[in-house]
């Protein structure tokens, strides 16, 4: 899992790669060497820097190998049909500068060897805007012209290693491939060589996919390192994608948790992409009842509630009340003691379920699926080609919106004053209405600016395309982004939604205006340096309240950031932290390379598995509880997040603490409930439980600490 960190696996394999058969003259030779017959590694050794040779699209490992697509549909999980970006925006982090402007830039694109360029974001060509050469749209598997590299590996011969770290030694149930010694061009090295090559440590296979059972022998197995490749087994408790522990057992103490110096906390990832080879999870409905619960700490049902008294009552493993079973849920106990229907209903042997969530969930029926995009039209925004890369953009992922009639669209664009649209279908053409007050904001016309995708697919088509002409001229260099951050949100308040705005210049008028901050560090150095961190806070409360306000009506916000001038993000980025939304950032804008990038964000940001109107929590055996959360969404009451929006990229950190002693040689449990809308409209409760050893030994604690989640954790916190 890890924070934020998109996938490990390449990017779907679309119907391209599933229906290019290998030529019928390129069967290997299966008479030779493994790695003799596999150019990949052979031919970039003199000729590339060996960090090609490992650091292969991810193209190379999916599709043409044994194993078919990476991403086969799975069950009734959401797959999404994109990849994520290469680059994913960091939720609430300053997210990382595009990086294709270098790549294409550099000589290492021209230069011999397996092709450099990432992941293809999507396995079509980009339609409508051509992508620039070598970028986006291209399939990776695809050779450049010129290139040496001779066809791919087939199924059966030898894949090129990959980049994952490698674990200090096999696990148990890790399959190791071995690799014969081989000199420069694959030929066996000669006796003479005084280096044993198979003490040099390699990249392991991507063959080896570590498979992964999360109990054995009932007691919890420690997850493999997050940056692995690992297929997992849910027998109990939850899939490390979903909830990590920083140390696999938990100190009986606080004082032991102390003297280890490390920190326990969880990474939670509730709609964590699972790996395509994972079972789907399952969905859970107890129909008018409701999932079964314990009446004292409202625990849901889980596969360490222990049945007693021949299955009539069971104990809570979070409070260790003991409750009743329901008459409708009652089964006999098998001679192991648990119940004899304890394999076929998943809630009882799976450590993730989703249950479908009654009335009892509701305040209100589950909302829309509502998107709203507001476009900065200034000046600037214009002149740097940012406004036409977003009308393109949107135009673009309109089909890939969710289809039905519960699929609402709206559209905005502002400069100094706010734009709106009427997109009902009967008028001929898009109607605009400005609203000039940006001081106190309104919408007009809140039923026709926010209508039916299947009503006003054509007039946003139209609407989009004429957006940049129709502003071409346009000499306001102001901008109202606050004002129309506010309209916009009268606009989908009764409902909730997503809003995505496309900001290209310093929000300079109107609500929430800001100013050059940096500059004003630097007039005064000495105090510019001492003030140096407040440049990272926000200037004041204004997004601040308001963002609240959104997120009390399930109002997620989204901002990408076009510009080529400063814009203070720290104070912007409040409004997606708050809303469980996120900044994506190009800076400095560049209207060659960087529309095809916004374009694949924007069509991961919508298609990507995600929910609304969410609530999570976290519950926690006696002994420990939950200390804080840290993540992008907004806590009204201790126990609870709000999140407008969540999606599979999105991880909260839960920090915990001892309030009591735990027992050495029980187990400690923890549960994450997250209660959301699909976009299709279901109210669902996704469950995920993991229960762990607690242990009195500080060499255990240090044994099984998990690094990766406690660096995550690290960063987590510096945000
Ligand atoms: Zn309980």
């Amino acid at each position: 899992m890890g924070a934020n960190v998109p996938p490990a696996y390449g990017a779907p394999s679309g119907p391209v790669v599933s229906s290019t058969p290998p030529p019928p003259g390129s069967r290997p030779n299966y008479a030779s060497p493994p790695f003799a017959a596999s150019p990949v590694m052979t031919q970039p050794r003199s000729s590339a820097p060996s960090g090609f040779v490992s650091n292969g699209p991810p193209a190379f490992s999916s599709g043409v190998l044994p194993g078919g697509p990476r991403f086969p549909p799975a069950g009734n999980v959401q797959q999404p049909p994109v990849g994520p970006p290469s680059t994913m925006g960091f939720a609430g982090a300053p997210p990382q500068a595009p990086s294709m402007r270098s790549l294409l830039g550099s000589p290492a694109v021209a230069q011999p060897g397996p092709p450099v360029q990432p992941a293809p974001p999507f396995s079509a060509p980009v339609q409508g805007v051509p992508p620039p050469p070598g970028s986006y749209g291209a399939p990776a598997w695809q050779m450049q012209p010129g290139q040496a590299t001779p066809p791919l590996p087939m199924p059966g011969s030898a894949q090129p290693p990959r980049m994952f770290g490698m674990p200090p030694h096999p696990l148990p149930n890790q399959s190791m491939t071995s690799i014969p010694p081989m000199g420069q061009t694959g030929a066996p090295v000669s006796a003479t060589s005084k280096i044993d090559p198979n003490q040099i440590p390699r990249p392991i296979p991507s063959s080896s996919a570590i498979m992964y059972e999360t109990r054995q022998g009932n007691q919890a197995n420690p997850p493999p390192p997050a940056t692995s490749d690992y297929i997992v087994r849910d027998t109990g408790n939850c899939s490390p994608r979903y909830m990590r522990c920083t140390i696999s057992q938990i100190p009986c103490t606080g004082d032991l948790l102390t003297t280890s110096g490390m920190q326990l906390a969880l990474l939670v990832q509730p709609l964590a992409l699972p790996h395509p080879s994972e079972e789907p999870i399952q969905v859970v409905d107890f129909g008018e009842i409701g999932p079964v619960r314990c009446s004292r700490c409202k625990a849901y049902i889980n596969p360490f509630m222990k049945f007693i008294d021949q299955g009539r009552r069971f104990i809570c493993n979070f409070c260790g009340f003991t409750d009743e079973t329901p008459r409708d849920y009652h089964c006999n106990l098998g001679p192991d003691g648990r119940r004899r229907d304890a394999d076929e209903r998943p809630e009882l042997c799976r450590g993730t379920v989703e249950f479908v969530a009654t009335k009892e969930y509701m305040v209100r029926d589950p909302m829309p699926a509502v998107y709203f995009f507001l476009i900065d039209v200034s000046m600037n925004a214009i002149q740097t080609g940012a406004t036409a890369a977003a009308c393109s953009a949107i135009s673009q992922v309109i089909s890939d919106l969710p289809e039905g009639p519960r699929t609402m669209v709206g559209i905005a664009t502002f400069d100094s004053t706010i734009h709106f649209y009427n997109l009902k279908r009967a008028l001929q053409q898009p109607l605009m209405l400005i609203v000039p007050d940006v001081q106190d904001v309104y919408t007009p016309l809140q039923t026709d600016v926010v209508v039916q995708l299947s009503e006003c697919r054509q007039h946003l088509e139209l609407l989009l395309e004429s957006i940049p002409t129709m502003f071409q001229n346009n000499r306001t260099a102001e901008s109202a982004f606050g004002a129309a951050v506010q309209a916009a949100f009268l606009a989908i308040k009764s409902t909730g939604g997503k809003l995505l705005v496309f900001q290209s210049v310093l929000p300079s008028t109107g609500i929430g205006a800001l100013s050059v901050r940096e500059a004003e560090g630097r007039t005064n150095i000495s105090a510019g340096e001492k003030e140096a961190h407040k440049l990272l806070q926000p200037v004041d409360k204004t997004l601040k309240t308001m963002a609240i306000e959104f997120a009390e009506y399930q109002v997620c916000v989204d901002v990408f950031i076009t510009t080529q001038s400063y814009l203070d993000v720290a104070s912007i980025s409040v409004i997606p932290r708050t809303t469980g939304g996120q900044i994506y950032y190009y800076y400095p804008f560049s209207a060659v390379s960087d529309p095809a990038k916004l374009y694949n964000d924007l069509r991961w940001n919508v298609t990507r598995p995600q929910g609304f109107e969410a609530v999570m929590r976290v519950r926690c055996s006696q002994g420990i509880q939950v200390q804080d959360y840290h993540g992008n969404f907004c806590k009204r009451i201790p126990t609870d997040v709000d999140l407008p929006g969540i999606d599979c990229d999105k991880t909260i950190m839960v920090s915990l603490k001892h309030d009591d002693k735990l027992q050495d040689g029980s187990e400690c449990a923890f549960q994450c409930a997250l209660l959301y809308t699909t976009v299709y409209g279901q109210r669902r409760i996704r469950v995920t439980t993991l229960s762990l050893p607690c242990t009195n030994m500080l060499s255990n604690l240090f044994r099984s600490a998990d690094l990766d989640t406690q660096f995550a954790c690290f960063l987590k916190q510096g945000i």
